[in-house]
């Protein structure tokens, strides 16, 4: 569900017409609805409700300053991957006391700031790393906090990407369960480290519940074991995942079905529950407008080359990603969505493939799509691009990143101005 809707036959962002954004801050822009953003955590928060979870935003999915800071205000904490998201996340004004920080390689320079900064807990995923933290803990006098990430060794289903597939045993994230036991006796009386928690990631976007069922399943299985061990488990961190609509309104489960499934699993253990959704609250929230600048045919096949590239936008290419992509004002009113669906067939369309300015074949935005026909100068919108879109971007081809605007009923705010040529070359010395 979102705010981005066609009325009058032209696209709005809640009240904004689509192109009066595009007009004023030029494309490709990115352009999130702040009402879209907050429906998706408010709906994460009262689905596990019960459960009283500690909820930590998956910052890489999106971490515009402005966005973390709606989620902060609105109750979030925050998920970082790197000291530069722990960097945004305390700057966006997050209570270190709700950050956790995720991630196979933190360097001995991360895990200092981390400490000094006093998350709340490591997401440790190796007996060298629970090592390391502890005697740089030790070093600075302090102690530190983590859960340790097992690897649950399940399937997240045929529709999750080889390259977001994270918890099965040939990944390279968590310990495996039969391991987790022994890494719990090992490290028990650590002076520095108190292992306090454990965390499990499955993939993205995880489309059933199933996996989830099955990985908490035995994530309480191996809690149950240490607990008679001795060991004091006092939260277990479930992590994210939770799928979006991108190919059409039906695809993903409202996370109030996978609540449904979880909850009587994690109710009324002495254990406490954290989640990390990111797709989950951003996903939906963010779409990409782009400007047609050139058509041409290439033996059989029509392009349409659009202002956004693989830099703007690189899940096409790198997960094989499907993103919905529809004219802003289609010219034929028949051709006004009802639905986004990737079934739709446009009345006198054409099947195109809509590519980008960059000099790589991997440079496309969608092939093989049935397009209404557009000319050059039409507005373009790539739909459900919020999550791991901007946040993926880079400058290649000395590209400037796109702007990102923030929409709030019926007014918009830059919250990322676009970038110069002049940012481009602003580190490099000669
Ligand atoms: C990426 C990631 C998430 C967020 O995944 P989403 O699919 O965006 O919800 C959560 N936890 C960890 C450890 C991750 O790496």
């Amino acid at each position: 569900m979102d705010f981005f809707n066609y009325k009058n036959n032209e696209l709005h962002c809640e009240s904004v017409p689509a192109s009066r954004i595009a007009a004023e801050v030029g494309t490709p822009v990115y352009v999130y609805s702040k009402a879209t953003l907050l429906h998706h955590y408010r709906q994460v928060a009262n689905a596990f409700k019960p459960l009283n979870p500690t909820i930590c935003y998956s910052i890489k999915s999106c971490s515009n300053l402005h966005v973390c800071k709606l989620l902060i205000d609105a109750g979030c904490g925050m998920d970082v991957t790197s000291g530069g998201e722990l960097f945004r996340a305390l700057k966006a004004g997050c209570d270190p006391k709700k950050i956790i920080y995720a991630g196979v390689g933190k360097t001995d320079d991360e895990i200092r700031m981390a400490i000094d900064a006093g998350i709340a807990a490591f997401n440790i995923e190796s007996e060298a790393e629970i090592e390391n933290i502890d005697r740089i803990a030790g070093e600075m006098g302090k102690t530190a906090i983590g859960a340790l990430r097992i690897n649950p060794d399940v399937d997240p289903g045929h529709k999750t990407h080889a390259k977001t597939t994270t918890g099965k045993k040939e990944n390279k994230f968590g310990v495996d369960i039969e391991r987790a036991e022994r890494v719990f006796e090992q490290y028990k009386t650590l002076k520095n480290l108190r292992i306090g928690g454990l965390h499990l990631h499955i993939g993205s976007p995880i489309y059933d519940i199933a996996p989830y069922v099955e990985a908490i399943t035995k994530a309480n299985a191996l809690i149950d074991r240490l607990t008679k061990k001795g060991h004091k488990i006092e939260w277990l961190d479930m992590g994210g995942g939770f799928a979006v609509n991108y190919k059409h309104p039906m695809q993903a489960l409202p996370v109030t079905e996978h609540a449904k499934a979880l909850v009587p699993l994690l109710q009324g253990k002495p254990y406490k529950v954290a989640l990390e959704p990111g797709r989950y609250i951003v996903g939906n929230a963010g779409i990409v407008l782009t400007r047609v600048l050139y058509r041409k045919q290439g033996g059989e096949k029509k392009f349409v080359i659009v202002d956004a590239g693989m830099n703007d936008l690189i899940r096409p290419t790198l997960y094989d990603a499907y993103h919905f992509i529809w004219p802003v004002k289609p010219a034929d009113a028949k051709n006004v969505p009802a639905a986004r669906d990737e079934d739709l067939v446009p009345a006198d369309g054409e099947t195109v493939d809509i590519v980008g300015p960059i000099c790589e074949s991997g440079d496309y935005l969608a092939k093989g799509r049935a397009l209404p026909q557009t000319k050059r100068g039409d507005l373009l919108a790539v739909f459900t691009a919020g999550a791991y879109g901007f946040a993926m971007s880079s400058n290649y081809n000395n590209r400037p990143r796109a702007a990102e605007v923030l929409v709030d009923g019926d007014k918009f705010t830059v919250i990322r101005r676009r970038e110069t040529y002049e940012d481009l070359v602003a580190p490099e010395l000669i």
